[in-house]
C-alpha cells in the first residue's frame, strides 16, 4: 500500500488561521505582534525566504520590517541594530536570518538577542528551556514537525524515532521534541557505523541531511513515517534520472526550470512507508506557519500571558 501523504501546506494552513484568530484578538486590545527581519547582503536564497516570511506576516496580520543592512558590516554595528530591536516595545520578535557573511561572529549575535523575542529559539537560554522541559520559544522546522506528527495523529510515546542530522537548528532540537513527547530517541550523524541499520529501528525516520535522496527503502522500515526536511536543489540530468527517472510531471519540471527540488529521501521510500512528508509540501510550509505561531507567542509572553502559556506547555 502507498504511503499516506503528509500535506504541510494543508496543516501550515491550519496554523496559520490559529495565529491569525490570536492577532485579530491582540490587534482588538491593544497593537499587533510585530517583527522584525534582519537580513544582512544579498544572498539570493535568504532573499526568497525572507521575502515568504514578511508576506506570510501579512497574511496574518503580524506587523513586519525589514531591516537589510550591508554585505560589509562589522558584528558590532549588528549588535547594534539588535540592541535596538531589543528595546522597541512594539517589536516581538528577532529573526536573523542566516548565514551571515563570514566576517561576522554569529554565535555572538544569536546571543545578543533577548530570548524574550528569539522567536528562532537558537539562543542558549531557548536552548536549555527546551531540555529542562521549560515554556520557551522552539526552533519553527522541528517544532512544526511535532505538530505535523501531532495533527495527523501519528503516535509518538513509547516509538522509535530515530533523527539524522545533529545541527543545532533541525537535528538537535528535533530529537529533544521528540524525547519530551517520550520517544524513544536515537540521534544519527556523518560518523554514525551503520546507518541503515540504525535508521530502520525508527518508527519516526527523520531526515535533516542536506544530501539529495540519501535515504533509500533500505533505511525505512515498513510501516514508518517518515520526515523528510531535506531540501536540495539537483541540476544534474544524471543525478535527476536516478532519483526521478520515469516520472513524468518531475520530468517535465526539469526540462523547464533545469532544476527539481529534492529532499533528502529517496522517491521510491513511498512504497514501503506507512506515511511520509512530500518535497516540497511537506516540512517547508510548517517551518514559515511555525514562525507566525512563535510570533504569537512571543506577543503573549511578552504581554504577561506567561501563566496561560505554562499551562499550555
Ligand atoms: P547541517 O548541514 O547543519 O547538518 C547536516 C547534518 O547531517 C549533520 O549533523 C551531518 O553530520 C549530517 N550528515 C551529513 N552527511 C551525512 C551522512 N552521509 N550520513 C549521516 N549524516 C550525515 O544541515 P541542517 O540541519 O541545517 O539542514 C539539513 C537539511 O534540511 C538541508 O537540506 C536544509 O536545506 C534543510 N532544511 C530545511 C528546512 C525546511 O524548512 N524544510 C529548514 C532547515 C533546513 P555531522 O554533524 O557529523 O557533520
Amino acid at each position: 500500500m502507498p504511503a499516506t501523504i503528509l500535506n504541510g501546506n494543508k496543516i501550515a494552513a491550519e496554523i496559520r488561521a490559529e495565529a491569525a484568530a490570536e492577532v485579530r484578538a491582540m490587534t482588538a486590545s491593544g497593537a499587533p505582534p510585530g517583527l522584525a527581519v534582519v537580513l544582512v547582503g544579498n544572498n539570493e536564497a535568504s532573499e526568497i525566504y525572507v521575502r515568504g516570511k514578511v508576506k506570510s506576516c501579512e497574511e496574518v496580520g503580524i506587523y513586519s520590517e525589514k531591516h537589510t543592512p550591508s554585505e560589509k558590516l562589522a558584528t558590532e554595528e549588528l549588535l547594534g541594530l539588535i540592541e535596538d530591536l531589543n528595546r522597541r516595545e512594539e517589536i516581538d520578535g528577532i529573526l536573523v536570518q542566516l548565514p551571515l557573511p563570514r566576517q561576522v561572529d554569529s554565535k555572538r549575535v544569536l546571543l545578543a538577542v533577548d530570548p524574550a523575542k528569539d522567536v528562532d529559539g537558537f539562543h542558549p537560554m531557548n536552548v536549555g528551556f527546551l531540555s529542562t522541559q521549560r515554556p520557551g520559544l522552539v526552533p519553527c522546522t522541528p517544532a512544526g514537525i511535532m505538530e505535523m506528527l501531532q495533527r495527523s495523529e501519528i503516535k509518538i510515546a513509547g516509538q522509535e524515532a530515530v533523527v539524522v542530522g545533529r545541527s543545532d537548528i533541525v537535528g538537535k532540537p528535533m530529537a529533544m521534541l521528540l524525547l519530551n513527547a517520550n520517544a524513544t530517541v536515537t540521534v544519527c550523524h556523518s560518523k554514525t557505523r551503520d546507518l541503515p541499520g540504525v535508521c530502520s529501528r525508527g518508527d519516526i525516520l527523520v531526515a535533516a541531511i542536506g544530501r539529495a535522496g540519501m535515504i533509500t527503502r533500505d533505511f525505512v522500515r515498513p510501516g514508518a513515517t517518515v520526515i523528510d526536511v531535506g531540501m536540495n536543489r539537483v541540476t544534474d540530468a544524471a543525478e535527476f534520472a536516478k532519483l526521478f527517472g520515469g516520472n513524468a510531471s518531475r520530468e517535465k519540471t526539469f526540462r523547464e526550470k533545469g532544476s527539481v527540488l529534492v529532499g533528502d529521501v529517496h522517491p521510491e521510500v513511498a512504497e514501503v512507508a506507512g506515511a511520509i512528508t512530500p518535497v516540497p509540501g511537506g516540512v517547508g510550509p510548517l517551518t514559515i506557519a511555525m514562525l507566525m505561531a512563535n510570533t504569537v507567542k512571543a506577543a503573549k509572553m511578552r504581554r504577561g500571558n506567561r501563566v496561560a502559556e505554562l499551562s499550555r506547555v
